[in-house]
């Protein structure tokens, strides 16, 4: 088996693998002005996406502006997630010749999806291709490749539930008073399928994340304070699985929360597919608890004199209704915002995190309401990664989807994996 690194690797974003030049596992974007694509402009007998994130799916119908029209294998909400992004990409970049692709192109993507639910074996370019429940986002797949010989397994993204004994934070239980150890829209990874090769992300391979528990009441604690002190809490949140996240949060503790952005229409797409969450009922609930905002009337900036939470994207500040909110809340230091996510160097939320200003439509802004950072990661921390990883000790590992891929492959084989961090273009024999 002859394994390609197309993208996503040593790097997060653009994530592309293909296999005996045949099989493309991941197409995905890397967000910029303009966006780029993966390197090495494959042309696969059939592509198979793990999950429905920008860096992931995000230019899958690139692969359809030829003649080629290879099958494109994923989850039901991965397949609807993919056709969101791709219509964004359009409304954002559609009549710029940098383009990624056209309306055609993703017309195009409706007529070669085939979707396949979790541990149902399929044909993809001649190899058996299985899905497992990667636990990050509704959707999201492990992707085992079988082509008789070889078994490779393709974490992709991943996230597993929370070990840890000795907790400090109060219990967390659903209605039913079952655990939730990790993340509330869905269960963590627990299938560990056998594989001779496994090609893993490492996003998060030099932290530990905070108890689950432990974050989410900080979280809550402080977004209830500011309410009652009188202020706004702007809670920016990525549309795709931080957004549904933060409501099943804010409705499980009481929290008062708009919802503004695309994460409004993710937020329906999983309620469509309700086995592919963690609990349909709570999120069901939290849709219910949570105010959608139209943006009509000046609703935004109504809603912005209230004493309420406000999820909106963009996450890290960088485009979206957040961009309304911000200036109108920024003044006052008894308002707050709170990130909730990982600020990728160079955004506005990285900016004021280590300034206390934000360049919000091209005007440097301070910001004198208090900021905060939750990181309520959807991917393993190093713990999580150690244990997935413990059940392929035999196993060749290739290391990926990371800032620090090649320290990361040092660790593990110091630990006495068979380790690697290949480089982009790389090509790797199995
Ligand atoms: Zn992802």
């Amino acid at each position: 088996m002859k394994i390609q690194f197309l993208g996503g690797a040593g790097e997060v974003g653009r994530s592309a693998v293909l296999v005996d030049d045949a099989l493309l596992l991941d197409f995905g974007l890397m967000t910029g002005t303009p966006p780029s694509l993966p390197v090495g402009d494959p042309s696969p007998e059939a592509v198979v996406v793990s999950h429905g994130h920008l860096d992931h799916a995000g230019a899958v119908p690139s692969l359809l502006s030829g003649s080629e029209r290879p099958e494109i294998h994923w989850t039901p909400p991965t397949y609807e997630l993919a056709l969101l992004l791709a219509r964004d990409t359009l409304k954002l970049q559609g009549n710029s010749p940098t383009s990624p692709f056209t309306g055609e192109d993703v017309k195009r993507v409706t007529e070669v999806s085939r979707t396949h639910g979790f541990g149902e074996p399929f044909d993809a370019a001649g190899y058996e291709v299985t899905f497992y429940d990667a636990g990050h986002i509704p959707g999201s797949a492990h992707v085992l490749v079988d082509d008789g010989e070889t078994r490779l397994l393709y974490t992709a993204d991943f996230h597993t539930d929370d070990a840890r004994s000795g907790s400090a934070a109060p219990a967390r239980t659903d209605r039913h008073g079952r655990p939730i150890r990790g993340q509330r829209l869905v269960a963590g990874s627990t299938d560990r399928p056998e594989a001779d090769v496994v090609i893993t992300e490492s996003t998060y391979a030099d932290v530990e994340h905070e108890d689950r528990g432990v974050l989410e009441s900080r979280f809550a604690e402080s977004v209830k304070s500011t309410i009652w002190e009188g202020g706004t809490v702007i809670v920016p949140a990525f549309a795709i699985g931080r957004t549904q996240e933060l409501m099943l949060i804010c409705a499980a503790h009481d929290i008062p929360c708009y919802v503004d952005g695309m994460g409004q229409r993710v937020t329906g797409l999983f309620r469509g597919h309700p086995d592919y969450v963690r609990d349909a009922d709570a999120l069901r609930r939290a849709k219910s608890h949570a105010r959608f905002v139209t943006g009509r009337n000046g609703q935004r900036e109504r809603i912005a004199a209230q004493n309420t939470a406000i999820v909106t994207t963009s996450g890290m500040l960088s485009g979206g209704p957040a961009m309304t909110y911000v200036p109108q809340i920024r003044d006052r230091p008894v308002n707050k915002i709170a990130l909730t996510g990982y600020q990728v160097d160079g955004t506005p939320g990285r900016e004021l995190l280590e300034t206390g200003r934000a360049e919000i439509d091209g005007q440097v802004m301070p910001i004198a309401a208090r900021v905060e950072s939750y990181d309520f990661s959807a991917h393993a921390d190093r713990e999580g990664l150690l244990d997935f990883l413990d059940a392929y000790r035999g196993a060749e590992v290739l290391v990926n989807h990371g800032d620090r891929c090649a320290a990361f492959a040092e660790e593990l084989r110091a630990d006495g994996f068979d380790a690697s961090a290949p480089g982009l273009g790389d090509v790797v024999e199995v």
